[in-house]
């Protein structure tokens, strides 16, 4: 607890010193800087996930795994069953159509020529905005969805059904439902690695949703008003993480448990982080060793702090207040670039803490923005830990390289991941083995507005945060991204 209190005495101090910065000088002096751009991705093939989906779909409500796919459950899947890639930039997108409109409105009831319009300005886009994510949230393609839909892309790649509640408008609440036990135990028995990414990845999505949309106004200059939309996708995360491991999901689990008599109804782990907290400890512990439901129905699914061994709970208790260091950037305060002229003319800058919950424990890490008049990138580290070893990991990624191929005016982003994770992404293990991952993507301009990209990851065996995969891997990814000329 004094950990942290310390780190908002410090962060509070780092913030003070960066309000004198240029850059945020700028802002007050600069009615530019309210001019939004639209940027929106739309990926529609993502493969081999899209055959998981496929198959996932097929298998609703059929009691073979295997059922026959069809045609249209290819199509249908692009909605039902997307890929971590695809739920992201569907919601992505969403928000940052939705945040350009609001900001375009905003400019032309609050002209931004004077410092006082400016900050009435930005203060209106972003209230309005939050109040869209606290009404949006829970409808189809709002981050509540997208939570989900993380959860629900870990289980296709074991080809397990389920419904997302918020796949229809109004849904007060609700659960990842319509999943028998036995393909949760199935899922332990053959993958417990996986099974435990399946129970943290919906938090993932949220914090990676937050991310998305920052380096979207750092990296593209997006303009966007959507600093306090990611700050509370950060902080639900942490809130969330935090409260699983105080115990104060247990008294809501001891109530549903005495309403939910079917097993169809139930989710498919009641709190996620009390439930990744027990898995991760006990990776060879049979599903069923569970034991029975309170209803005398199927598997006692939900975990509450008293079912988790005091060493795991003790260890739970130490990870879960790292996921606060999502805060720790300028970019918290809506401080998108810090301009370092002094160092070279048009260096700017900016850096944020990123930190997860994974399948072998946390990713800890950091990442710095560099953008120059020539170059935009951004370079991070990674610190992967399981309960008892450090591995570490570098990233880079440079975005919007011209390199025409055959003369078609091209561009590429590219990053690369290098370094070790736990070997077999074990939650006690001492060795590590080595991990990389590359991603590059091209994108092929049809006009001002639109181009066509593709994009292919290879990895080797590891976790990737938006990756649903943990074994070896190589996907391709191809869409249409829309992006206003500046
Ligand atoms: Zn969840």
């Amino acid at each position: 607890m004094k950990n942290r209190n310390l780190l908002v005495v410090l962060w509070i101090l780092v913030a003070g010193i960066l309000f004198q910065q240029p850059m945020y000088a700028q802002f007050w002096n600069d009615s530019a800087t309210h001019k939004p751009r639209l940027l929106l991705g739309l990926p529609v093939v993502d493969v081999p996930y899209w055959g998981m989906g496929a198959q996932t779909n097929a298998n609703r409500g059929c009691v073979n795994p295997n059922c026959p796919v069809h045609a249209g459950n290819y199509v249908v899947s692009l909605w039902e069953n997307p890929s971590m890639l695809q739920s992201l930039m569907y919601t992505q997108s969403v928000i940052s159509g939705v945040a350009f409109g609001v900001q375009t409105g905003v400019n032309a009831l609050i002209p931004t020529n004077t410092a006082l319009g400016r900050l009435g300005n930005s203060l209106l886009a972003e209230f309005a905005m939050f109040g869209f994510n606290l009404v949006g949230t829970n409808q189809p393609l709002g981050s509540g969805w997208l939570h989900e839909e993380y959860h629900r892309a870990a289980m296709a790649t074991r080809f397990i059904s389920s419904n997302n509640p918020f796949s229809r408008f109004g849904t007060p609440g609700g659960s990842v439902s319509g999943i028998q036990d036995q393909y949760l135990r199935d899922f332990k028995a053959q993958d417990p690695a996986g099974f435990v990414r399946m129970l943290a990845s919906g938090v993932e999505a949220q914090q990676l949703l937050a991310r998305s949309l920052q380096v979207e106004n750092v990296i593209h200059d997006t303009r966007l008003p959507i600093t306090l939309y990611s700050v509370y996708e950060q902080i639900y995360s942490a809130l969330y993480v935090t409260s699983n491991a105080l115990g104060s999901a247990d008294s809501v689990v001891r109530v549903v448990n005495s309403r939910e008599r079917t097993v169809l109804e139930r989710d498919f782990t009641g709190p996620d982080f009390t439930g990744w907290a027990y898995h991760i400890s006990s990776p060879k512990q049979p599903y069923d060793s569970l034991g029975t439901h309170p209803t005398g129905v199927g598997i006692n699914r939900y975990i509450t702090t008293e079912r988790i061994a005091a060493p795991d709970l003790s260890y739970f208790q130490r990870v879960a207040p790292l996921m606060w260091l999502n805060l720790a950037s300028p970019l918290t305060l809506g401080i998108n670039t810090i301009s370092l002229d002094f160092l070279s003319p048009g260096l700017r800058m900016n850096a944020a803490m990123r930190a997860y919950m994974t399948s072998f424990g946390t990713d800890v890490g950091g990442e710095v923005f560099v953008i120059t008049p020539e170059v935009r990138g951004i370079v991070g580290v990674h610190n992967y830990q399981n309960r008892n070893s450090s591995f570490w990991a570098l990233e880079a990624e440079m975005f919007d390289i011209p390199l025409p191929i055959f003369s078609a005016p091209t561009t590429w982003t590219a990053r690369i991941i290098a370094g070790t994770q736990p070997l077999n992404q074990e939650h006690r293990t001492l060795e590590g083995q080595f991990f990389g991952a590359l991603r590059v993507r091209g994108n092929y301009p049809i006009s001002d507005w639109f181009s066509v990209f593709v994009q292919s990851e290879a990895k080797t065996a590891g976790w990737i945060a938006g990756n649903p995969f943990l074994g070896a891997n190589i996907s391709l990814v191809s869409g249409v991204q829309v992006r206003s000329p500046r």
